[in-house]
């Protein structure tokens, strides 16, 4: 039983409870027995991707003329909701299906959306997104990166880091500039096929505080020859606008994961306090334990009634920029918060790796930093004032 009984959105159908009761099916046949695995060994098994492309999680809002479900981003909201309640947050879906999988459906040309996409539905391509470099992370327009002509073609020089997907991704969207001179208007997206291609090279699996199995990695391209189909859209230059255009798309997601999070936290924490006893009494008894859980329940509903109406406004394309950074970065915060409360009511118990809540304690930590980080949605919701 969930912890939060808010009632389901208006742009809640049949069919997404159907995609809901199937996405947790497969999650606890095929994620949740091999999770304390994954961990240790610091990656999923790359046989998962496939399965989970089998089970069309990979290609929710694809069309489906490119090989997809034919959905749109209220069912990828679907899934990254049972991922997060199945406890999977490590796994860069996020990063493969609402994320870079729009790129293409929304600025590749039509060759480039039926060579790609069909593969990445399938999973036969598994997708990264390399825009963070050493030197330039929230400042992307520092990016040093640089993309040059040669005959047809392309010539790619650079290295990124923290890339998520990045030791299993054969497909990685790489920010870099095609005109220095140009500032952020000299940026163009390229989208480079890695398998076998001379000039890419993965680095470090970084060893980090959570995320156990994400494979968060460097990547770096030395002289890599690209054709010039690799330029996504028609024309170069275009990068720091298709990013800026789909970013929001990432920051809901995110938040969607923190919402998840706080409603796993709460139902482990209820079911904990209930049976855990102290001074001759259930937990659950004490005024604290339940003041603490009521306030943290109210909390997390109005998190999860912004989010459910922001998702509902995105999928009418009514969701801006400064509203996506709202709850990306409120709803991180709160996912941190009651994430701490709720470890606090386990006792030394949350501490400790055997319960999920010490993993999640790790695993929230990220979700202010990535995807832009709370500071900087600050500023873009302060542009509007
Ligand atoms: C686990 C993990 C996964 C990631 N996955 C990806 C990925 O798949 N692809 C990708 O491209 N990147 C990825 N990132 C990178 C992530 O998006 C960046 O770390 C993030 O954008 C911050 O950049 P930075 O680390 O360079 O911090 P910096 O930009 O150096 O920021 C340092 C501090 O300064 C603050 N700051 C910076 N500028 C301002 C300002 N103007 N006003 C106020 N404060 C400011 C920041 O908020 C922060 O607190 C990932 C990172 C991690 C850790």
């Amino acid at each position: 039983m969930s912890a939060l009984d808010l009632p389901k959105p208006a742009w809640w159908t049949d069919e997404h409870s159907m995609l809901a009761e199937s996405t947790r099916s497969f999650l606890h046949k095929e994620f949740v027995p091999h999770l304390d695995r994954w961990s240790e060994a610091g990656i999923m098994d790359r046989e998962a991707w496939t399965k989970a492309a089998d089970a069309g999680l990979l290609s929710a809002s694809i069309p489906e003329e490119y090989g997809g479900a034919g959905g749109d981003y209220s069912h990828e909201a679907v899934i990254a909701h049972e991922i997060g309640l199945a406890g999977a947050d490590s796994w860069g879906w996020a990063i493969h299906g609402p994320i870079v999988a729009p790129y293409i459906l929304h600025y590749g040309t039509e060759e480039q959306k039926k060579n790609w996409l069909p593969k990445m539905a399938t999973g036969e391509l598994v997708a990264a997104l390399a825009m963070t470099e050493p030197g330039a992370g929230s400042d992307v327009q520092g990016i040093r990166t640089k993309a040059e002509r040669s005959g047809n073609g392309w010539v790619l020089n650079g290295s990124k880091t923290f890339i998520t997907n990045g030791q299993h991704a054969n497909m990685v969207v790489v920010a870099a500039k095609t005109d220095p001179s140009a500032g952020a208007k000299g940026t163009s997206l390229f989208v480079v096929e890695t398998d076998n291609a001379p000039g890419f090279r993965r680095g470090r699996k970084l060893k980090k505080l959570g995320l156990d199995w994400a494979d968060t990695s460097e990547l770096f391209f030395d002289d890599m020859k690209l054709p010039a189909e690799a330029l996504l859209g028609p024309e170069p230059n275009q990068g720091f606008y298709q990013m800026m255009r789909s970013l929001p798309q990432e920051r809901l997601t995110i938040g969607g994961a923190a919402v998840a999070m706080m409603e796993r936290a709460l139902t482990l924490t209820i079911a904990y306090v209930k049976e855990r006893k102290a001074f001759g009494k259930p937990v659950m008894d004490f005024q604290n334990t339940q003041f603490e859980l009521a306030d943290m329940k109210t909390e997390a509903t109005m998190a999860k009634a912004f989010y459910d109406t922001c998702v509902g406004l995105h999928i009418e394309g009514r969701c801006d920029t400064a509203t996506a950074s709202m709850v990306k970065y409120k709803l991180s915060d709160l996912q941190n918060t009651i994430v701490d409360r709720c470890l606090q009511l386990f006792g030394g118990y949350g501490f400790m790796d055997e319960y999920p809540i010490s993993r999640m304690y790790r695993d929230a930590r990220i979700q202010r930093i990535y995807g832009g980080t709370n500071e900087i949605m600050k500023l873009l919701i302060a542009r509007t004032l």
